[in-house]
């Protein structure tokens, strides 16, 4: 085997300059760990190993070459080669480490799993994990079920290991056991929140079903109810169950509370500062249209868009870049038609902020507007 990265120093080095001959030649330091090695969206910890350095990396060829040495090794706060490849959205990686170290948990009591939708669902990754049955006892479960479109966890009459009350059940996603635990229902944490509340921001009908009897009406310490929370796979169940409960255009947008953005129709067309889209700082002069095309609330953008549809926030911003960079094909679609090629204040169109997050479907679609094609850049202006 050739080097490919002109001489590492030693095994770590090796890792991370994905050069398997280098991960040979260094062999001997496996099982060595350092506490120096940071990896970016990470915190800093002690003990890590150079198989979690290569998989951070994405460098299965180094992962084959290590795995063996060194998979089951945890740093200090409990982390894994694993799920430092599922985070980055490295499924090769997590094909090669699974079956090693499937199970594993941190110390909050994350799986690799759970990691594969931090900060964004990797699909690929958590789509591999989501096979291994150990992997799928972690926090936020049902969220990440919502989010790949899978069926329940397999339960029989409320038996799921580890979901010892209403609270457990509900972030291991079953409604089996949810059921069992339902006298609980109406507790609130710190900020006032429910379950009910939780499972409808998270997007699980069949969580939502189970609980909203029990627990509809409820408002947390903002005097939002679950509705306000849901994402929309829930909304429409909660629709005829709770009432609108929004203040304002703005917050109807950002909720995608469609009532509420009717309710508030006459509010169409201001403009707030301060508007909090995250990745965009903050430029001022924003519309409701742009939050929740922001939020991917296609049917709030539906009913803003002939309204609010040509503006720009303080940097040129529209609501189809803001669609765009989110990768919500839907809103994309209605707004298309009425922003295409407009460019923000450094010449930049819609379908470049697609492609900065590699929204792939965005990009297709906005490349059957001529009007799309990247212009020579407007030298006179910076962001
Ligand atoms: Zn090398
Ligand atoms: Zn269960
Ligand atoms: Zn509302």
């Amino acid at each position: 085997m050739q080097c490919t990265c002109g001489g590492a120093f030693d095994l770590f080095d090796a890792a991370e300059n994905g050069c398997e001959a280098c991960c040979m030649r260094f062999l001997a330091e496996a099982g060595k760990t350092r506490d120096d090695v940071q990896f970016d969206g990470w915190h800093d910890r002690r003990h890590r190993t150079a198989l979690m350095v290569a998989a951070n990396y994405g460098h299965a060829g180094c992962v084959r070459v290590l795995a063996e040495k060194e998979a089951g090794m945890q740093d200090e706060y409990r982390n894994t080669a694993l799920m430092a490849a599922a985070q980055k959205g490295h499924p090769e990686c997590v094909k090669i480490l699974a079956p090693l170290e499937k199970g594993l948990k941190n110390n909050d009591g994350w799986t690799a799993l759970y990691f594969s939708m931090l900060p964004e669902l990797s699909r690929d990754c958590a789509e591999l994990l989501w096979k291994h049955p150990e992997e799928r006892y972690t926090f936020r479960l049902a969220e990440i079920r919502a989010k790949l479109g899978t069926s329940p966890v397999s339960c029989k009459e409320g038996t799921c290991p580890g979901a010892s009350g209403l609270v457990d059940a509900v972030t291991l996603g079953c409604p089996q056991c949810a059921e069992k635990f339902l006298s609980e229902a109406g507790r609130r944490d710190g900020r006032g929140m429910s379950c009910l509340m939780y499972v409808a921001k998270w997007g699980c009908a069949d969580l939502v079903k189970v609980l909203l009897e029990k627990e509809k009406g409820l408002r947390d310490a903002n005097g939002h109810n679950a509705r306000w929370h849901a994402a929309a796979e829930c909304k429409g169940i909660l629709a005829k169950a709770e009432e609108c409960s929004c203040k304002d255009l703005f917050e109807a947008a950002e909720s995608g509370c469609e009532e509420g953005c009717r309710k508030f129709a006459s509010e169409a067309g201001k403009t707030r500062d301060g508007v909090h889209i995250i990745n965009l700082a903050d430029a001022g002069a924003r519309t409701a249209l742009m939050v929740a095309a922001f939020n991917g609330h296609a049917g709030c953008v539906r009913l803003l868009a002939d309204k609010e549809a040509g503006k720009r926030d303080g940097i040129g911003v529209t609501a189809l870049m803001s669609a765009a960079l989110k990768g919500h094909l839907e809103c994309v679609k209605i707004l298309a038609p009425l922003e295409k090629g407009m460019a923000d204040r450094g010449g930049r169109k819609a379908k470049y902020y697609a492609s900065q997050l590699h929204r792939q479907d965005c990009c297709d679609y906005l490349s059957r507007f001529p009007e799309e094609e990247e212009a020579p850049r407007n030298v006179f202006y910076n962001w």
